[in-house]
């Protein structure tokens, strides 16, 4: 079996190419089967014109279209290595991939191309091109004036088909490389367990630039000739709207949550619907219940992360538990081990998650020895997530190991923010910490220790405004006395977590 990832595009094409859509957008604009042939290609050669070798890294921080996803294809057809960004990063975040990555070519936004072309000069990038939402872009336009006939360069197994950089909680962010095997075996495996066929018609409203929207979403599809209802972002009435001519829905708690407002969600609503996947955060288990009481579906909810692909899955038939994320997949080995000594504990006993097959990355880009410090010697990756394997066999996932926020899908590391913070003048301290939040999962909450002369809760998030991402703004910020801590000398974040947790409830 070939392992290129353009192969499952390739051994999957409809009969007819040209008749069958790949993706259609909410105003109507339609993409083929023989479209996604011909755009790809068109991509592949235009950057094969700019220079853009095999493994050369091919760097994109730009709002979800279409072109986007045809883009990508052509780089991975080309051999490169497709490097998404998360659009809410500011210039300095980027100037920080660009040096790290050092990709031949970087696309970004045409609004943000002033902007990004010193950052992109300093960072030693030869080429800049343009993509916007609207697909138009000099990235577009070089597409444009390129044959569409390309020859898929070829490609090994552990051959790089994409980074995805995840944030670090200590020092910066590191670069997940993930082979065209790695992405390749997790899309057939998803597709096996979850029934994907050519048939279905998956609503996508998830970001591009993350493993969720970009591979098991989107890779599920080529994998199988279906077709994507492609939505810019998460629209609950326009989701609802295109339930009764789409099949599936993957989307993060925040999807469900918000959806469960709308009175408009029934029964009748979903009933042409087969399948509601959710991951990437905690699904709550009151929103399985109160979503399984208002549809008659019960919520799939599966775990995975940006270095392991998709994990474990709930079943398609059988039990879906809520508050479980399920079963290993069939290829993938799970066990949990104790945090101290590293040996396996027994069913039912909280520890370390670890998981090996040919799903789990390749190590992160220019680390060996943070990659060698995650990898056991029996070849097992060390995720960083606490839980246990029940007697059923199902897997709980209890508590993220170095308190990771989750909100609104998105992972936010509290040292970063915290660092920002700190660096304030009538600053003493600070703890970032996530706050249970009905539309967020997770609230970002920053308990700030003030000194002399310390600026109010306005003027912090002033100052972090333009610095940090949106996403991981807090949402308050709270002034204690002091900080608690343990005896080692240790912040006690989950006693903060406590005396908070009713913040934004009510
Ligand atoms: P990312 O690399 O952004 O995909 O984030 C991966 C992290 O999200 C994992 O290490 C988990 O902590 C968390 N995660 C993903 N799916 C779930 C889930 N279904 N339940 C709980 N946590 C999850």
């Amino acid at each position: 079996m070939s392992n290129h990832l353009f192969d499952l595009v390739r051994d999957h094409l409809p009969s007819d190419p040209a008749a069958k859509a790949f993706i259609e957008t909410p105003e109507g604009r339609r993409y083929s089967y023989a479209d996604l042939l011909e755009r790809s290609g068109a991509y592949a050669n235009a950057l094969v014109g700019l220079g853009v070798k095999a493994g050369d890294r091919v760097a994109v921080q730009v709002d979800k279209s279409p072109e986007v996803i045809f883009l990508y294809l052509g780089a991975v057809r080309a051999g490169a290595i497709f490097l998404p960004l998360n659009t809410a990063y500011t210039g300095p975040e980027i100037e920080y991939f660009l040096s790290d990555a050092e990709p031949a070519l970087f696309v970004c936004d045409p609004a943000k191309r002033d902007a990004l072309s010193a950052v992109a000069d300093k960072a030693g990038v030869a080429q800049l091109r343009t993509l916007g939402a609207d697909g138009r872009g000099t990235i577009a336009d070089a597409a444009d004036a390129a044959q569409a006939d390309f020859i898929d360069v070829a490609r090994e197994p552990d051959d790089l088909a994409a980074i995805l950089y995840t944030s670090g909680t200590t020092g910066r962010s590191k670069g997940a490389m993930l082979s065209h095997e790695n992405l390749a075996s997790n899309t057939r495996t998803l597709v096996g367990v979850w029934r994907f066929t050519a048939d279905d018609v998956l609503i996508h409203a998830l970001p591009v630039f993350h493993t969720h929207g970009l591979f098991v979403a989107t890779n599920i599809v080529l994998a199988t000739g279906g077709t994507m209802l492609f939505l810019p972002r998460l629209d609950a009435k326009q989701i609802l709207s295109l339930m009764p001519r789409a099949t599936a829905m993957m989307g993060v708690p925040t999807f469900y949550t918000r959806l469960l407002k709308e009175p408009g969600l029934t029964r009748e609503a979903t009933a042409h619907m087969r399948l509601f996947i959710s991951g990437s955060a905690p699904l709550l288990a009151e929103t399985h219940r109160e979503w399984q009481a208002r549809t008659g579906h019960a919520i799939l909810e599966r775990y995975g992360m940006t270095e392991t692909n998709m994990s474990t899955s709930n079943p398609y038939e059988g039990a879906r538990i809520a508050g479980t994320v399920g079963f290993p997949l069939p290829d993938v080995a799970l066990r949990v081990t104790d945090p101290e000594s590293g040996t396996p504990l027994p069913p039912g006993e909280v520890g370390m998650i670890e998981v090996k097959g040919p799903n789990v990355f390749k190590g992160y880009w220019r680390m060996p020895e943070k990659t060698a410090s995650e990898f056991k010697a029996d070849g097992f990756f060390i995720t960083g997530d606490l839980g246990k394997v029940d007697a059923g066999g199902y897997v709980h996932i209890v508590g993220r190991g170095k308190d990771l926020i989750i909100s609104g899908g998105f992972n936010v590391y509290p040292k970063e923010i915290e660092a920002e913070i700190d660096a304030m003048p009538g600053i003493v301290e600070s703890a970032v910490i996530g706050v249970p939040h009905a539309d967020f999962g997770e609230g970002v909450t920053a308990v700030v220790v003030p000194g002399a002369g310390a600026p109010n809760e306005a003027a912090i998030l002033r100052h972090l405004e333009g610095r940090l991402a949106r996403f991981k703004l807090p949402k308050r910020v709270l002034f204690a006395e002091e900080l608690p801590r343990n005896t080692m000398g240790k912040v006690q974040k989950n006693v903060l977590r406590e005396t908070h947790a009713q913040l934004y409830r009510g």
